[in-house]
């Protein structure tokens, strides 16, 4: 429901960004902490329109099972912070239930002699974390997946690990479902709807003045949840003048059903967002959904070029450092040539010709002719560049400022929103300096219940926890 906002409204806390990660805070701070004034700036008339919306990413609840980029402390890590998304939707009614979350057969299939080896050497550390998770070989592997198997020649080796409690989640629909709990109590939450933060300063009598399209608004304490226009928020206060952004594009195509579940292969160390793989879509029944692809494309949002002058002000393209660690990150040869090929993938009508052949790791029969592009669907993953460092930083990434947070969430950061509002959450105590109180004990039970008590489940804020 849109709400009428006329003159310079006050709020203790302001969070800005109404996608998973934004909603996923506006839920955390209504349920489990006693701040009074807290409202959601959100420039889309809907939440959960750009990243988290299930048609820009690959609706995978990243437990840490099937993807190889992660470290096993990663892991240990990712699993409970990425169950808390579950064991919130075990909370709603079936029918809310069922448009968010769905369970999912998951596998990770390694090809060749050298991932088969490696393969098996990570199930012996993953299986305390995954007891569910089996390690099948290809007679396994064809009764669960055919697709797999069909067309293979024998010769070849490949080993899978399955893990049948897998999830698919809508994420859009998560940020929606927080975002209808919190509004149940409108004394406490505003929801400002169709409403873009066009600056923020701060405020010379305390805490931050955001200037919107719609009018100004005063908060003690603000959250920026807008993924990769965080950064520029945040240069414009001063902060993060040490990163920039690489703007890799995600696409997908589609064939008819040829998977049952979800298929993930081996990512290359260098390139850990790189890796196809196959999943059914949430909303698109009878198909199979294959990608990302990977592109250099300067905007912060897929099909929106207009966010490219977004791109440039946040990236400092205006620095030489920043040209010279772009040109050490993408230069180095693994990447330069993965990014080469995927600008052949994109070739209209013959680029399908080349990306079959990477779908044909996974199911070796499917043809050029058999794929079409899915039009409208896609996303974009801005990649972290430390430009002192020269070095690129994936996962999430957060810059804390005074009574301030800036995140920003690639992949998996719709899986473990939850987690990072809970992070948020003790931080923006820390901020009021014990002025409020936040359950995180509570939110720990009703959220995380389940898991054994791994490391992770003390929140007190790694700041460099990526995943
Ligand atoms: C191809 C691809 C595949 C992916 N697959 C997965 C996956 O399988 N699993 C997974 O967990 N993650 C995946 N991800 C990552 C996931 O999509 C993101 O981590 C997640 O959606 C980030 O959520 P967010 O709320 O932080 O950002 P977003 O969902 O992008 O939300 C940011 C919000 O901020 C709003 N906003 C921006 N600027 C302003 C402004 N000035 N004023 C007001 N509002 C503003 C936007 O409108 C938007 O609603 C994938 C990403 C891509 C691109």
């Amino acid at each position: 429901m849109l709400e009428k906002q006329t003159s310079t409204e006050k709020y203790e806390v302001a969070i800005v960004g109404g996608g998973a990660s934004g909603s996923a805070l506006l839920y955390t701070l209504f349920a489990y902490t006693n701040i009074s004034k807290i409202i959601l700036l959100e420039k889309y008339n809907e939440v959960g329109q750009v990243n988290s919306h299930a048609k820009n990413n690959s609706q995978t609840l990243h437990v840490g099972d099937i993807e190889t980029n992660y470290s096993i402390e990663k892991v240990r890590q990712v699993k409970p912070a990425a169950m808390m998304v579950k064991y919130y939707t075990d909370t709603l009614p079936e029918p809310e239930r069922k448009k968010i979350i769905t369970k999912v057969q998951k596998m990770i299939l390694a090809v060749g002699e050298k991932e088969v080896s490696d393969l098996e050497s990570r199930y012996d550390s993953l299986r305390d974390i995954f007891p569910e998770l089996e390690k099948i070989n290809s007679d396994e592997i064809a009764k669960r997946e055919p697709a797999i198997m069909q067309g293979r020649s024998a010769g070849e080796s490949v080993l899978a690990l399955c893990n049948e409690d897998g999830y698919a989640v809508n994420f859009g629909a998560l940020a929606q479902s927080f975002l209808d709990k919190a509004q149940s109590d409108t004394e406490r939450v505003s929801v400002r709807l169709g409403t873009k933060v066009i600056q923020v300063a701060k405020d010379p009598q305390g805490g931050y003045i955001l200037t919107t399209d719609k009018g100004v608004v005063q908060a003690e304490v603000v959250i920026f949840d807008t993924d990769a226009y965080s950064l520029g928020f945040a240069k414009s206060l001063g902060y993060g003048q040490e990163y920039s952004l690489i703007p890799i594009a995600g696409t997908f195509y589609f064939t008819r059903q040829i998977l049952n579940g979800k298929v993930y292969t081996m990512q290359e160390p260098k390139l850990p967002f790189a890796a196809v793989h196959g999943d059914p879509d949430v909303n698109v029944p009878d198909k199979t959904r294959w990608g990302p692809t990977a592109r250099f494309l300067p905007v912060l949002e897929s099909y929106k070029f207009s966010t490219m002058k977004d791109y440039f002000s946040s990236a400092g393209l205006g620095k030489l450092r920043t040209w010279g660690s772009f040109l050490r990150i993408l230069l180095e040869p693994v990447r330069f040539f993965y990014l080469l090929k995927n600008i052949l993938y994109e070739i209209p009508f013959v680029g399908k010709y080349f990306f079959v052949k990477t779908i044909q790791k996974i199911a070796p029969q499917v043809r050029a002719k058999d794929l079409h592009i899915a039009k409208g669907f896609g996303g974009m993953r801005l990649q972290r560049v430390d430009i002192h460092k020269n070095e690129l930083q994936l996962g999430e990434g957060k810059i804390m400022g005074e009574n301030i947070i800036f995140n920003m969430t690639p992949s998996p950061g719709a899986s473990v929103c939850l987690y990072n509002a809970m992070r948020d959450a003790e931080e923006i105590m820390k901020f009021f300096g014990g002025k409020y109180f936040f359950e995180k004990e509570k939110m720990s039970r009703d959220l995380a219940h389940q898991e054994k008590p791994l490391e992770c489940m003390d929140v007190s804020l790694k700041q460099s926890y990526s995943s």
